[in-house]
This record gives structure tokens, sequence and C-alpha cells, in this order.
């Protein structure tokens, strides 16, 4: 495994993370509960190839990843770090961050989380929710009693605002989404990394893992990989200021593959990188002939996220990224950052093709888009 300065932490953090979002499950009677056998099989495989960064949260898994988490690292706690994130949308006064700490310090069974996020915030909400519960101050305190080592903070908005939270000055890390289709905060990156930042990413959907082009792709492009999920790891890692790639690994073979990809040192050349560049610029542009994201078109009577599903659309269309674009489509209103409905929940009352610029047949794409990706 090959270890990064994490920003000015101190720590040397692997540069492969362990996703803790799509542990496996299992049923017992008739609910669905996380397969413990298997999780403490991957994370203890995923330890001996030197993964040491373990990223849950309060939701993951239904609310079950935490716990399982705390039991499978219960052996070698004091070796890995944990990160775990504050639901700001559940805290609604003072008192409530503390309160939920408390209880995922019990979910996790230990004293301390190494790196704890403020969970997916922009740059007003974290504000607004620092009103209603003063959670900023009761960050600072828990870092003062020990526990938590690190202020953190996992990032859904616009790459401008990511500055404007670093310039803060109120955190270790950040965590934020990366890959070669989603190229947006990468300057952002830029900045956390020259102001002392560790920086980890995620894949925008697909549960957090780090997300690949098709293989077809990849030949094309004269790249020589042997899956897309070692493609989109290397892709991260040529980008120097990346410290962790986190992918949220459902099986062994998943952890045996990405750990081998990351202890390989092997992150895509600069020819490599920059002919993804240039494929992915020029299918951008063929992208924007359809939908550009305006977003003119919202909002629909409906809550149907036609921006979002028309993105989906493309990256299946064009980019042939069909896994990927398909999460993508099945994860709408599925959390609070990925918000309305899909397409089928059209009724065809055509008030957003009155205000697209692009003159696009919205309704019949839109039932064409359900076809491919429902
Ligand atoms: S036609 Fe469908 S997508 Fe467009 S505004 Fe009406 S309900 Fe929404
Ligand atoms: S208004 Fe048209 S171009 Fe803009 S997001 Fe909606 S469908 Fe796409």
């Amino acid at each position: 495994m090959l270890y990064k300065d994490f920003g000015n932490t101190g720590i040397k953090i692997s540069s492969l993370g362990f996703g803790c979002m799509r542990f496996p499950m299992v049923k017992s009677g008739s609910a669905d509960i996380v397969d413990q056998d298997k999780v403490a099989q991957m994370i203890s495989r995923a330890y001996d190839l030197g993964v040491n960064y373990y990223d849950t949260a309060y939701f993951y898994n239904g609310g079950l990843s935490e716990e399982a988490l705390g039991k499978a690292v219960k052996d070698f706690r004091e070796k890995i770090y944990i990160s775990s994130k504050s639901p700001g949308h559940l805290l609604k006064a003072p008192g409530d961050f503390r309160r939920i700490l408390e209880e995922q310090l019990k979910r996790l069974d230990t004293d301390y989380i190494d790196f704890y996020h403020f969970h997916g915030i922009g740059y007003d909400n974290f504000f607004e929710t620092d009103k209603k519960t003063d959670w900023i101050n009761a960050a600072a305190r828990a870092k003062e009693e020990g526990l938590i080592r690190h202020i953190s903070f996992s990032f859904h908005d616009k790459a401008e605002n990511m500055k404007k939270l670093i310039d803060l000055g109120l955190f270790e890390s950040v965590l934020c989404q990366y890959s070669a289709v989603d190229r947006s905060n990468e300057e952002a990156m830029e900045y956390a990394k020259s102001k002392g930042l560790g920086v980890v990413v995620m894949g925008p959907l697909g549960g957090g893992r780090v997300s690949g082009l098709p293989l077809q792709i990849a030949e094309k492009l004269g790249v020589k990989v042997n899956s897309s999920a070692e493609m989109a790891l290397r892709f991260v890692f040529a980008n120097s200021n990346v410290d962790c790639a986190l992918s949220g690994m459902e099986n062994l073979q998943m952890v045996e593959e990405n750990a081998a990809t990351a202890s390989k040192g092997e992150p895509l050349s600069d020819d490599e990188v920059e002919a993804i560049n240039a494929l992915m610029k020029e299918n951008e542009k063929l992208a924007q002939l359809y939908c550009t994201g305006c977003a003119y078109c919202m909002p629909c009577p409906q809550g149907v996220n036609i921006p979002h599903i028309f993105r989906m659309m493309n990256y299946y269309k064009i980019y042939n990224i069909y896994e990927y674009s398909k999460n993508g489509y099945a994860e709408i209103g599925t959390s609070e950052w990925l918000p309305g409905k899909r397409a089928d929940a059209c009724n065809q009352c055509g008030q957003c093709e009155k205000k697209c610029p692009q003159k696009i047949k919205i309704r019949e794409q839109l039932k064409e888009s359900h076809a491919a990706l429902a």
C-alpha cells in the first residue's frame, strides 16, 4: 500500500480508503441486516493489505454501517483511522450534535472518531444549521474533549464554495466528489491541498465508489488496464492533490483488486490523463448539443429531476457508462443531494418544453431515458 501525508494532520493515510456504505446485507426474518461475517473478512483483509482509513456515516447501510464497522475493527482499532459524519439535516436544536455524536461513538464502540465530518455541507446550509444548533462550537468542544480528533467536512455544493469553506480555517480535511466524469472540484482540491487540508475523494454517485469509464474507452485511448475500477483509481491517483480514494467495497474480490491497484503506485501517465481529458471534452460538447444542464425547465410540477436524468442519459448514450448512469438514475430521490423524481413521474403537461432554450422534446426524451435507465 502507498501512503501519503494527509494535509497537516501528521498522519500517513493509505491511498485507498474503505467506503463503508455498501456492506453486504442478509435477511434476518423480515429485516435486512449487515452480513457481519463477510464484513469482518473484508475489513480484516483490507487492514492486512494496508488500508488504514475507513469511512462510514450515520445513515450508511440503513444506519447499520457504524456498528458493523466498530465490530470489524475491534482488534486493531488503534491502528486505523475511522471517519464518520454529523448528519446536519437531523439536527434541529443545540445539543443535537452532541447527542448524535455520542450515539455514533456507542455504535462504533470506540472512545473517539478520528475524522468527524460535517456531512455533505454547502456554504449556506453549513451556517443555517449552525444558527439552529450551534454545531460549530459543539464540534470544537468535542475535539477539546478528545471525542473527535480532526474536524472535517464532506462537500456537496458549487466548487467555489469549497474554497470559502476552507478559508474559514475550521477544517483539517475534506471529502469530495472527483472522478474522470466529474472534474468540477479539481481546482478547489488543489486549493485545499495548498491550505494544508487532507483530500479524500469519492465518486459522485454509486454509493461513493470511484466511478470508472468502460474498458472499451480505455482500449480506444490506448490505456492498459484490467478493469474499469483500476482505470478509475489510477485516474484519481494521477492527481497529486488526492491523498486517498474511497471505494465502497462490497466483496473480497474488490478489496483484493483495489488494494493491488493502490499498492502498485502506477497512476495513469500524463499522456493517458491527457487522452481521457480530450475525450471527455469532446464528449461534453456532444452532450451539450442535447441538454446543457441549465435547469431553465425546472421546477417541474411533478418533481421530475429533468437535468439530472438527461445528464445520466448522456453518460449512457455518449460515454457508454452503463452501470454508473443506471445507478445515478436509481438514486434520484433517495437523498437530499439528489432530490426529485424519476422520469416515470412525468404527466406530460408540457410546461418544461416551453422553457427549454435548446428546444428539447423533453417528454419524449424522458420516456426514452426511463426505458434505458430504469
Ligand atoms: S412534461 Fe413532465 S417533466 Fe415536463 S413539466 Fe410536465 S410533468 Fe414535468
Ligand atoms: S431547460 Fe432544456 S437544456 Fe436546460 S436543463 Fe432543461 S432540458 Fe436541459
